[in-house]
């Protein structure tokens, strides 16, 4: 991901400087495209809070939940998992301990690729085995098919990290400035 981070910044900054350039002429440029992030941000921000979501799941309860919270760009991505996910996986099976309930989850009319949620239903966290949520922030397939499959109506707090919160920046600068 950072790779991909750098390669991005790199592609973005290549617009506004070349090799050409003198270093006052860059440092300008340089200026102007941190000027560039700063306009997109804010406009991300006003997209987020503004306006209000069209509803294209049949899982409006849970659609509407992640809405909420949610910056846009993420809401989109999540619900692509909402309309996709419920309707090409399956729960398999169910192992239940005193703390845990463990399920199998996989593609439809493929058992080669089987994941095992673990769900906590006192806390109510998910954790899979395919380490998506902990390596890129957002839940998988499976816990989203596992979501449906236990009628949640609302995204556990657990399945939504700070920094993909709408209310993300209010929060981190409330606390700076205390
Ligand atoms: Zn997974």
């Amino acid at each position: 991901m950072t790779t991909s981070r750098c390669e991005a910044f790199h592609s973005h900054l290549a617009k506004f400087v070349n090799l050409r350039i003198c270093f006052t002429d860059f440092v300008e440029q340089f200026q102007r495209c941190l000027s560039y992030f700063c306009f997109r941000e804010i406009e991300a921000d006003f997209d987020s809070d503004y306006g209000v979501v069209t509803l294209q799941s049949g899982l409006h309860s849970l659609e509407r939940s992640a809405s909420k919270v949610f910056t846009k760009t993420i809401f989109h991505m999540f619900r692509c998992m909402l309309i996709r996910a419920p309707t090409v996986m399956r729960v398999r099976e169910c192992h239940e301990t005193s703390l845990y309930s463990i399920y199998s989850v996989l593609k439809y009319c493929d058992c080669g690729s089987i994941c095992h949620v673990c769900y906590c239903p006192s806390t109510f966290e998910f954790k899979c085995s395919c380490l998506r949520m902990e390596s890129f922030g957002l839940p998988c397939d499976h816990i989203v098919t596992l979501l449906v499959e236990l009628d949640f109506s609302e995204i556990p707090k657990c399945l939504v990290l700070d920094w993909w919160k709408k209310k993300c920046k209010k929060v981190y600068s409330w606390k700076i400035c205390r």
